[in-house]
């Protein structure tokens, strides 16, 4: 395959390791990116894991081959909104990071879409609490499942092995399926119970201010809950907000299920 830019915008945690993914099996490629803030530039130029970047998200654009988004959800549709403006090559393919996938492959396809700009969603799903381009990990999506969301436009499944093959070096496992089915499985999996870890490290809280020896106590399987609990709480919102629906009746369901435990323990 001859030699492509690919354009890199957000060189946080997801970013910046799908740069080092991509490196890895890829070293001619051309790597830009682009970083509002001045010092995760200057970490991944010096590091040499992008050739060029910006802080100015259209000036790059133009010379991508593929754009990957890896920026917080709402910045993600933003981008998207702006690509649409932009005089991107015929060829360039869009792709996203981002942890719920729906409201995102709306955008694209209400924006990108109209102008013949190919988008696949993407979710790697391997991460971590820590965020930024410090906690950057080649081997982070490493045997994890990587989900592509290409919609039902044949012309995008023609792309996904592209995508794939540019991807090769993150050592992920790549799965197909549609934006409403990953987020109601993710929705499940990792954003329900998420909201439950947030509670019960709040209710441990509350129970340490009583019972000062409970932290001490919590054994090794609270301190997991503890972990889920403390991952970036702006990233977060941002998950919940985009998968409202799903989330609203997981709680419902919860709280029936909660409702009847109470129950069956009153009656006891
Ligand atoms: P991060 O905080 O490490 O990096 C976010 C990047 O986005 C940074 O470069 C930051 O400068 C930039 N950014 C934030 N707000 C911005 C704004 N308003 N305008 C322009 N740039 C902005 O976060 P991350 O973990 O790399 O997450 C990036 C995406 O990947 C998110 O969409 C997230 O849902 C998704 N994701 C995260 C994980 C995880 O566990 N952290 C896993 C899979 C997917």
């Amino acid at each position: 395959m001859s030699k492509k830019t690919i354009y890199i915008a957000g060189l946080g945690l997801i970013g910046s390791s799908l740069a080092l993914g991509i490196r890895r099996d890829h070293p001619d490629y051309r790597i830009i990116g682009y970083n509002r803030g001045e010092k995760s530039r200057l970490i991944a130029l010096e590091k040499g894991f992008v050739d060029e970047a910006t802080d100015n998200f259209a000036s790059f654009a133009e010379q991508a081959d593929v754009i990957i988004l890896a920026v917080p959800i709402e910045q993600t549709i933003d981008f998207i909104k702006e690509l649409a403006q932009l005089p991107l090559k015929s060829t360039v393919l869009v792709t996203d990071a981002g942890s719920t996938k729906l409201a995102i492959c709306q955008a694209a396809e209400a924006y990108l879409g109209p102008v013949g700009v190919n988008f696949i969603g993407g979710h790697p799903m391997a991460g971590s609490h820590k965020s930024g381009i410090q906690a950057r990990d080649r081997n982070l999506f490493e045997k994890a499942y990587y989900i592509l969301t290409p919609g039902d436009n044949p012309r995008l499944q023609e792309r996904i092995s592209e995508l794939e093959e540019l991807l090769v070096g993150t050592r992920a496992k790549f799965l197909t399926m549609t934006a409403q089915e990953h987020d109601q499985i993710t929705g499940s999996l990792s954003h329900f119970p998420h909201v439950v870890a947030a509670l019960l490290v709040n209710q441990a809280q509350q129970l340490n201010e009583s019972h000062p020896r409970s932290k001490q106590l919590a054994a090794g399987g609270f301190r997991d809950i503890t972990r889920i609990a403390s991952s970036d709480p702006k990233m977060w919102t941002d998950i919940l907000l985009s998968n409202r629906p799903i989330l609203m009746s997981l709680i419902r369901q919860w709280q029936t299920e909660m409702d009847d435990i109470y129950q069956w323990l009153e009656e006891a």
